[in-house]
């Protein structure tokens, strides 16, 4: 059923607490870690507790989930203290576009400059 976790996932996994995290916020539909491999001083991820492959798919089905997300990612960048900085919220989709994980998550970068167009 959508939304559903799935067994093979490793979002799902994390939201489990089947596979370890270095979590720093966590809502009733959400759960923000630090991502394992960051590419900026502050790099979390923000993730729905719903599986949803990604984040058009999330929005489409629960937007109000979909807007949780958003406004973690918000909270996020403010607890991280790289809001007044400037930092970035990005959603890849598709493999062409560097997603390798199809569970719906945002990237909250900052602590540095941000080029654009980005790579
Ligand atoms: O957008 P994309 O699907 O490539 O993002 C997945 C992200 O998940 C990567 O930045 C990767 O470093 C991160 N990751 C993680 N913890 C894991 C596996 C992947 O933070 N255990």
């Amino acid at each position: 059923m959508a939304g559903e976790p799935q067994a093979d996932c490793l979002f799902c996994k994390i939201v489990a607490g089947d596979v370890p995290a270095t979590v720093v916020r966590e809502t009733e539909t959400t759960v923000a870690f630090r991502d394992i491999n960051p590419q900026a001083p502050s790099h979390v991820l923000v993730i729905p507790r719903a599986h949803y492959p990604d984040a058009a798919s999330l929005a489409e089905a629960e937007p109000e989930i979909a807007a949780d997300v958003l406004r973690e990612a918000g909270a996020v960048a403010a607890q991280e203290k790289v809001a007044d900085g400037g930092y970035r919220v990005v959603f890849n989709t598709g493999s062409g576009a560097g997603q390798t994980v199809f569970h719906a998550h945002a990237h909250v970068l900052g602590g540095r400059g941000l080029n654009w167009p980005p790579g």
